[in-house]
Parts: C-alpha cells; structure tokens; sequence
C-alpha cells in the first residue's frame, strides 16, 4: 500500500507507537508531522525520517485548542494541507478509584479525549474542503475490556470509539472515514512505566505482571510490536473507499476477540 505525498498529522510520534507509524507513512511515500509536547524528540524524530519536504516537527499539546489550531495550520503550511489524522498521542495512569486524584484523571481525559476532539475538528476542515480524508485513533483492547487499576484509561479508550463513530457517520459525505486502533499491550515507555507500578499496586512482583496481566490471555503470550499497528495504521490510512468507516480493529495476540 503506497501513500503517494498524502501527509499525516500524527500526535504523540516523537516515540513509541506513533513514531513507529510515522516511520511506516514515510516509508509507504507518505509526508508526515510529528506531533508532540516534546520538541526536542519529535524534531530528532523528523531528521531521522527525512528532510524538511518529508518530516516535520511540530510542538503541541493535543489538549491545548490553540497549539492544536497552530499546528494543524503549521502542517498545512508545511504541505499543502492534512490528508490523515492519526490522533494517537496518550498516557497511562493507574490508581485503584477510591485513591485517584481527580487532578489525574482530568489530566488523562484531556489528553486522550479532549485531544482526540480537539485535532479532529481542526483536520477535518481542510479534509472536508478537499472532499477526502481519514481519521485514525489510537484506542486500545481497553476501548472494548476493562483492567482494575485503569478507570480512567478505559472510560477514555471507550469514549475514543463513541468519537470515531460519529466522525465516520459525519464524515462519510465528505469522503472522510474514522477508524480506531486498538493494540493489546505493546513494549513502549508508555508500558515499561506500568510494569513496576502494577507490581506495587497488585503486590505481584514484575515477571507476574508480564506473564500474567499483560500477556494471560494472548494465544502466544507475544508482546504486540509497533511495527504491527504501523502495519495496520498504514492500511486505513490508504484504504480507498467508505467501506471500511466506524470500525476498530484489534491487533492484540488474540487477547481480546471481537
Ligand atoms: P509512548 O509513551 O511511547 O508515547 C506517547 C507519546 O505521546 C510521547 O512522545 C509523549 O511525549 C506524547 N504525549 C504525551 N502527552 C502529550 C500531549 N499532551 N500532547 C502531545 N503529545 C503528548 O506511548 P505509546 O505506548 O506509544 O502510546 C501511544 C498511544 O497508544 C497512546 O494513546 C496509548 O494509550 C496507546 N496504546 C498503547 C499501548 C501499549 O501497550 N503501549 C496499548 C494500547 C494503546
């Protein structure tokens, strides 16, 4: 599949997940902005994919309106306009509920939800005006599962699929569609950092907290790779037609079946 100069905002790209799609659209002859509240990784990030006409960097909070708005606009600057939104940029914070600070948990739905609203309402008006567009959120197998610990997390991931699908319903006549990504645990920073704090919190030591909470129920107790939901972010990106609107995929080692 070929992204032939389409560009692609992709939030949260100067690491992890997002960075590997980033990588993955460039190689595919995609154009991309990385995203990121840190400058410092998402410029390096941007050099190592490419010279200026390929990769940007562009600094944003994804829960800030106005660095949402400026970076949307410094992407369309940059290339021309905004083909695909890949509204992936997230944090994980776990608490059992009668311990999570309210501070926490607005922090993690602003990122993930209010960031999610906000960079899709400033893409979809250059989508709209050139009649195509795609939409790519980064749920999780906690868009369609719960975890003790995770409340926030998982009322944020399910909110993502209610978001998506309403972008592909008010999308479709303009020729945007709206999918969801939902990866079962994957080994970035964003995971590492858990590792040790659900040992604490579930008094398990950390081997358990891998073998059994993160991967108990996959069919190969495999960690899911970047380079696979870069795979599949490439798909619906590229994917031609409204057939494929308003889904999530699951690619997770068989921990969640839909
Ligand atoms: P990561 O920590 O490696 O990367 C997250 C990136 O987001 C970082 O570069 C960080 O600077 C950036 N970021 C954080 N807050 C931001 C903000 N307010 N504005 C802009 N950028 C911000 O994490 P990851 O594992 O690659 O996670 C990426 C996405 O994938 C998240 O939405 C996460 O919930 C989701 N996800 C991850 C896993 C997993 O196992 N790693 C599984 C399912 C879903």
């Amino acid at each position: 599949m070929k992204l032939d100069g389409k560009v692609a905002l992709v939030t949260g790209a100067a690491s992890g997940i997002g960075h590997a799609i980033a990588k993955r659209y460039v190689a595919a002859g995609g154009r991309v902005a990385i995203a990121d509240l840190n400058l410092d990784a998402a410029t390096a990030a941007a050099k190592e994919l490419g010279d200026a006409k390929t990769a940007i960097a562009v600094a944003m909070d994804v829960a800030n309106e106005d660095q949402v708005n400026a970076g949307v606009e410094k992407t369309v600057q940059a290339f021309g306009t905004v083909d695909i939104l890949v509204s992936n940029a997230g944090i994980q914070i776990v608490h059992p509920i009668e311990d999570f600070p309210y501070a926490d948990w607005k922090k993690l739905m602003a990122i993930h939800l209010d960031g999610a609203f906000l960079t899709t309402k400033a893409c979809v008006k250059h989508m709209y005006k050139q009649g195509s567009g795609a939409l790519i959120y980064m749920g999780s197998v906690h868009s369609h599962e719960a975890s003790p610990l995770k409340s926030a997390y998982v009322a944020a991931k399910h909110g993502i699929l209610g978001l998506a699908r309403t972008m592909a319903k008010e999308g479709a006549k303009h020729g945007v569609r709206a999918n969801v990504i939902c990866p079962g645990f994957v080994r970035t920073p964003l995971v590492d950092k858990q590792i040790p704090e659900q040992a604490k919190e579930l008094g398990i030591t950390e081997e358990r907290v891998i073998k059994e909470v993160m991967l108990g129920e996959t069919v190969d107790k495999e960690f899911t790779m970047v380079e696979d939901i870069a795979e599949v972010a490439l798909v619906l990106a590229a994917f031609k037609t409204n057939a494929l609107t308003g889904e999530s995929i699951i690619v997770s080692h068989g921990w969640h079946m839909n």
